[in-house]
């Protein structure tokens, strides 16, 4: 079965795709179909989630895919949270999105903070009741960076239970315990019992 996911972010759609495999899915990105991107005025993770696979599938009028994370630190009052992307401006790079949070954080030290993602499965652009699967992943932020790997905040994030942050975890470790791929689990195991 065709589902677009609602992101034109080829990791993503690598990453999902190979979680999803178990299932019959032959997923395609909306850049793939020459969709634009919806607007995300949602407050939460999950309504953005929702808005953007809503719109997808009322334009390609296919099932839809759609995710939406960020980081979440409750001493700043769930900053960055969704403005995640563009948390220091609207073409921030990571780099500066980092510099902001530290900024903001202003010498806290080792405040707890968790990644979040929200995946949400619509059949239909008029589905009442979409699959939700939601995951975190909890750490804490270090003022100096650590590690390569990875992208956005995952050098300043201090993973529970690890001396790592998630810039020093192996891609694979990292899709395993992350917030990201955690949802995705749950998902599947949704998409078998209520196709
Ligand atoms: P999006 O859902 O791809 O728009 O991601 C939102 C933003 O949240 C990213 O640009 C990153 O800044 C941050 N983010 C989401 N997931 C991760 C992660 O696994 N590691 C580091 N940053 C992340």
């Amino acid at each position: 079965m065709k589902v677009v996911l609602a992101s034109g972010n080829r990791g993503k759609l690598k990453e999902l795709a190979a979680t999803l495999a178990a299932v019959d899915m032959d997923l395609v990105s909306q850049g793939d179909l020459g969709i634009e991107g919806a607007a995300e005025d949602g407050l939460t993770f999950v309504e953005n989630a929702i808005i953007k696979a809503r719109h997808v599938c009322r334009v390609a009028q296919l099932p839809a895919l759609a995710d939406d994370s960020g980081l979440v630190v409750p001493c700043l009052e769930g900053k960055p949270g969704i403005r995640s992307a563009r948390y220091a401006g609207e073409s921030a790079t990571d780099a500066e999105n980092n510099t902001r949070l530290l900024a903001d954080l202003s010498g806290i030290s080792l405040p707890p903070a968790h990644f979040y993602c929200a995946l949400v499965y619509l059949r239909h652009a008029t589905d009442p009741a979409p699959l939700i699967a939601t995951a975190s992943w909890h750490g804490r932020i270090l003022a100096d960076a650590r590690g390569s790997s990875g992208f956005g905040y995952d050098p300043h994030f201090l993973v529970s239970g690890l001396n790592r942050t998630a810039a020093e975890l192996a891609p694979k470790d990292k899709n395993r315990l992350s917030h990201r791929g955690q949802a995705s689990a749950l998902l599947l195991e949704m998409l078998r019992h209520h196709p």
